[in-house]
């Protein structure tokens, strides 16, 4: 049994998500929300952005994927797999649809934060805490 709720849809594929064509042209490097989404045998829905990537130019449609560049979230190119880091200010409302806490703006800030919870000598570490990380998205991970 599949995930049902009343804020998402079912659809059989990734490219069965149905994007207005409309929205396509319009769309620019700047990630706009689709919709909420499940798939066969997942658990939950994740929410889906399309965005031009921009460096092969084609129109993508992905769910943010965490993290890169030390705490961004980030979406990812269909085509070329061009990652696109979720930049903030730019980007917030995406985190904040995500329920995740916002990164610190620069590269610089963040590595000092993660500098700050991790052992000198030890590797570098994310660690997600239980409650900044979304039910929704912990619950796809386990799969
Ligand atoms: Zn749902
Ligand atoms: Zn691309």
């Amino acid at each position: 049994m599949g995930h049902e709720c009343d804020g998402c849809t079912f659809v059989a594929s990734r490219e069965a998500i149905y994007v207005d064509p409309e929205v396509v042209r319009n769309t620019t490097v700047k990630p706009s929300f689709v919709g909420f989404f499940t798939l066969p045998g997942w658990t939950g829905h994740l929410s889906f952005y399309v965005f031009k990537c921009p460096d092969c130019e084609m129109v993508s449609l992905d769910y943010p994927h965490g993290y890169t560049d030390f705490g961004l979230l980030y979406l990812k190119c269909n085509v070329c797999n061009r990652v696109l880091p979720l930049e903030v200010p730019q980007n917030e409302e995406i985190y904040r649809k995500e329920e995740m806490p916002l990164p610190l703006p620069t590269l610089r800030e963040r590595k000092r934060e993660i500098k700050k919870i991790t052992p000198k000598d030890g590797p570098i570490v994310i660690a997600i805490g239980e409650t900044s990380w979304p039910k929704r998205l912990r619950s796809f991970l386990s799969l």
